[in-house]
């Protein structure tokens, strides 16, 4: 099963325009409360980043480990949010630490794989929307996107990790994979 690209995009969209959001940091924990979500801060175990507990009540639940870094929480935050808006669940839903590795969103899967992917892919879209990464990409001159000292302002204006937004600048076709090695 493919992931549904189109969609998350249009979610993505339509939740920007809600609250009018129109330029970074992308306040997802407001957008989550605006949903009707209670976020959940929570010391757990480092193998954990965060869990969604979809809610009977229509009071659904966000957990995200405090243990880690304003971004990952951030980017936690959002992929639950994903899970929530995108896929049916009836129970508790406990996502690993090491989930972001698992960013890429090209590759076709199936079952809980795909869930995971759109998760993701709707986590980056949501803090690193495109149209305000190619707004930002204009506004910069010379462009070396495989510098550091020029990902890394950018990606804290957007309050995500250097990795996550060389993952999203790559898939997005602005950042040649081959930056990566060496
Ligand atoms: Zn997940």
């Amino acid at each position: 099963m493919t992931v549904r690209k189109k969609r998350i995009g249009l979610l993505v969209q339509t939740l920007l325009q809600e609250l009018k959001i129109s330029s970074p940091p992308v306040p997802v924990e407001k957008i989550a409360k605006s949903h009707g979500v209670t976020i959940v801060q929570r010391s757990l175990d480092d193998g954990v980043s965060g869990f969604l507990y979809p809610g009977k009540d229509g009071k659904p639940a966000i957990g995200v480990n405090t243990f880690h870094s304003t971004t990952r929480q951030r980017f936690t935050v959002a992929h639950e949010l994903g899970h929530l808006l995108l896929h049916d669940y009836n129970d508790v839903h406990v996502d690993p630490g090491d989930f972001v590795i698992h960013f890429r969103d090209e590759v076709s899967s199936s079952g809980a794989d795909r869930e995971e992917r759109e998760a993701n892919l709707f986590a980056a879209e949501l803090l690193m929307p495109a149209s305000f990464l190619r707004r930002d990409l204009r506004a910069l001159n010379s462009l070396r996107l495989h510098d550091d000292l020029q990902l890394r302002p950018i990606a804290k204006r957007y309050g995500v990790s250097l990795q996550a937004l060389m993952l999203r600048l790559t898939n997005l076709g602005f950042l040649d994979s081959s930056a990566f090695g060496s």
